[in-house]
């Protein structure tokens, strides 16, 4: 019986696929992975070349294994000839498995290298910024972490130079990053409300801003590498606005400037010193809005203290 040239690809294809796929679960058990059988899911084909499942274009291998098949005959693909075209292509597959892993692992391994080179990079690339105009620009087109990719706006912080007071959060939340503001939305208001009990007032006393500049998905604490790439804008900002005082609110924000590890309760009380710059730390206005019994008192606390250095500063 004749066999049509599209009905022998079609059958190399399928067995392709399912060498392929043995070779997947062989791997898969013997790096202790799970294991799941690819032919069987319809996302398959779709999915690209860096994830897993990926499933080769087989046409080049069935083009060579073809060409060494006279065209037609059905019995050659399961005697002889059809055992070498099986064993050629079994190797062509194990040799196009080779080149892909080693191509993944080289745009792996570049992507690596450039992202490092840019992060080392980053603070004298930062330190050339001689106004906040300047790092606002650097920060909208900064792709130094992953957070780059999932967020709609950066929020570079936003004020006045030489304020009384810049307060510091932890990262854009999901209003900031619509907005591209810094503290909008209800923490944003309470935050407001604070500051105007010590007479400090957005627009003429201060420059709020955050430790990264960018969203962090479903508000999750941002990754170290994350807090490393973009921490060079911040201590550059506080260069450039040399405050009177710098209120530090919420865990993250206050571990990461006063460099201690642990929780916000035990930070709170001394007065730090940043760069020379008094540093108070205070609970982050959202968690207060959740815990106002608790939290409430301790904030005005830290408040008062804040107010008196701002006097003492002579403003
Ligand atoms: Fe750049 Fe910071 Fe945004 Fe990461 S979070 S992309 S380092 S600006």
């Amino acid at each position: 019986m004749l066999m049509g040239d599209e009905m022998q690809e079609d059958i190399l294809q399928k067995a392709f696929e399912s060498l392929w796929d043995i070779m997947e679960m062989e791997e898969a058990i013997l790096q202790n992975k799970p294991v799941k059988s690819m032919l069987q899911d319809p996302q398959r084909q779709s999915e690209s070349a860096d994830q897993e499942g990926f499933l080769p274009d087989f046409s080049a291998v069935i083009r060579s294994v073809t060409g060494s098949i006279s065209t037609g005959d059905a019995d050659l693909l399961q005697d002889e000839a059809g055992t070498s075209a099986v064993e050629e292509a079994y190797s062509l597959i194990e040799e196009s498995r080779r080149q892909e892993r080693e191509k993944v692992h080289r745009e792996k391994e570049q992507e690596r290298k450039s992202h490092r080179e840019k992060v080392e990079k980053l603070p004298e690339y930062v330190a050339s910024c001689r106004t906040l105009e300047e790092i606002a620009w650097k920060v909208s087109e900064c792709t130094r972490c992953q957070l780059c990719e999932t967020r709609k706006r950066a929020v570079p912080g936003n004020g006045v130079v030489n304020p009384k007071v810049m307060i510091i959060g932890e990262a854009p939340g999901a209003e900031e990053d619509a907005s591209g503001e810094p503290f909008v939305g209800r923490a944003g208001k309470y935050l407001d409300t604070w500051m105007g009990a010590i007479k400090l007032f957005r627009g003429r006393d201060l420059f709020i801003g955050n430790i990264i500049k960018c969203r962090p998905p479903g508000n999750r604490d941002p990754l170290p590498d994350e807090q490393k790439a973009c921490i060079p804008f911040l201590r550059r900002q506080i260069r450039i606005l040399r405050p009177k005082a710098i209120l530090c609110v919420g865990r993250i924000a206050a571990q990461i400037l006063t460099r201690q590890d642990v929780g916000i309760g035990r930070m709170r009380g001394p007065v730090y010193r940043y760069e020379g710059i008094p540093l108070i730390v205070t609970y982050h206005p959202s968690a207060v809005l959740r815990n106002p019994e608790s939290y409430r008192a301790p904030v005005w606390e830290d408040l008062q203290k804040l107010s008196a250095i701002i006097r003492d500063a002579g403003s």
